[in-house]
């Protein structure tokens, strides 16, 4: 079937002139085309399902995406709130440098107060703290001693101390909200560390859904041109089943108007054939495949199997031609040392085809792809193949190459 198949397709390609041709192998189109629309059926099928795996492992990513997505929003929240902290925590550093700086100053211009009201208690003839003085190795040593010899100093002594006391305080609170300014910019690093990466891991499963976006797209377009090829077949059929149709019209119009021409051949124009059959036409149209000689094995079972054939045979039947019974298209031609042995099949218009088989060796006058015409000589009555003499088998067929599609010739045979 496959092998006759592939030729038959292959000469509907090569002869696309033939209109008649064409018509003919409709039925057997059709047969290819319904296969071809099944097969196209299970990819659609399977891509389907490909697609709907596509389809879910897409929405898990996207469901990934936006869960990174939002943890990012949460660090990015995190850090502003950092930020505004390191910020607050910097204008206080700053805010204490001014205080330090505001304490040296009073520092400063205490200490100078001090030392104005030295030098006038020297001018004043109080000599002793000139001693004082002169024998004191530094300021807080001289304050010291000084304190020791005059009260009148004490209030500068305490204030002086004060302020320093005060400036090492403001100095140690500037210290703290270093340390903790630097403890949070670690801490703002290590989330921004962590939001890099976040969006780094955002950004490859961002990727893989735009991937699976595509091979959804790409499934997608697969399954749209599955289904408008399905539809082209669709067309086809109904062309192939239009063409069969406007075939049996046409082949009852020729019988009929054979019928009225009283009964003769139709193929009044042989084309190239080298002789006629000629006799009388059935109502199918078909002529005897050959002449003179009777049927003489019929359709039958002969233990349990079945011979879907008649045979011609006879005495002196050995070379005499085999006629093709109708006009048609030779599909078939082939030489088998074993069972039909020298065979060939025609494609008839009404969509029959019929076999001839056991031809003599070497006499097969047609070739595949080639048009005969009812009554032209095709081969001569052999014994090739399974054959035990010389006889002409004959069978008719509703498909090419089904055994199982024999039909019974005395129905068709006149
Ligand atoms: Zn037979």
């Amino acid at each position: 079937m496959k092998k006759i198949s592939s030729k038959v397709l292959a000469l509907v390609v090569a002869l696309t002139c033939m209109f008649q041709f064409t018509v003919v192998m409709a039925a057997d189109q059709t047969t290819t085309l319904k296969n071809e629309k099944s097969s196209n059926n299970e990819e659609i099928t399977n891509a389907q399902n490909n697609l709907e795996n596509v389809q879910q492992e897409k929405s898990k990513t996207v469901t990934e995406v936006e869960n990174l997505d939002s943890q990012i929003t949460t660090y990015e929240t995190q850090i502003e709130e950092l930020d505004g902290k390191i910020n607050d925590l910097s204008n206080k550093i700053t805010e204490s440098e001014g205080n330090i700086q505001k304490a040296e100053e009073e520092y400063q211009k205490e200490n100078q107060l001090l030392n104005e009201r030295l030098v006038v208690m020297y001018e004043n003839g109080e000599t002793s703290y000139l001693d004082v003085l002169l024998s004191s190795e530094s300021l807080t040593d001289f304050i010291s001693n000084y304190y020791l010899v005059s009260e009148l100093a004490s209030y500068d002594t305490d204030l002086l101390e004060q302020i320093q006391e005060k400036k090492q305080e403001i100095e140690n609170q500037k210290q703290q909200l270093e340390t903790s300014k630097n403890e949070l910019n670690t801490s703002k690093a290590q989330k921004e560390q962590t939001q890099v990466e976040l969006a780094a891991a955002k950004e490859e499963k961002s990727k893989q859904v735009a991937q699976l976006s595509q091979e959804e797209q790409n499934i997608q377009a697969q399954i749209d041109e599955l289904k408008e090829a399905n539809k082209e077949i669709d067309k086809k059929i109904a062309a192939a089943q239009a063409a069969i149709e406007a075939a049996k019209k046409k082949h009852q119009q020729q019988q009929q108007a054979n019928a009225a021409n009283g009964g003769s051949s139709s193929s009044s124009s042989n084309s190239g054939g080298t002789s006629t059959g000629g006799g009388a036409v059935s109502s199918s149209g078909f002529i005897r495949p050959v002449s003179g000689y009777p049927i003489t094995t019929t359709w039958h079972y002969s233990s349990g199997a079945l011979h879907g054939a008649v045979d011609f045979s006879g005495s002196g039947i050995s070379g005499k031609p085999i006629y093709a019974v109708a006009d048609g298209i030779v599909v078939t031609t082939e030489a088998l040392t074993t069972s039909y042995g020298n065979y060939i099949i025609i494609a008839h218009y009404n969509g029959l085809y019929t076999l001839y088989a056991h031809g003599q060796a070497g006499s097969i006058a047609v070739s595949e792809g080639q048009e005969v015409k009812q009554g032209q000589q095709i081969m001569r009555v052999g014994s090739t193949g399974n054959s035990t003499g010389p006889h002409l088998h004959f069978e008719v067929r509703t498909s090419p190459g089904r055994y199982a599609n024999r039909v019974n010739p005395l129905n068709y045979l006149p």
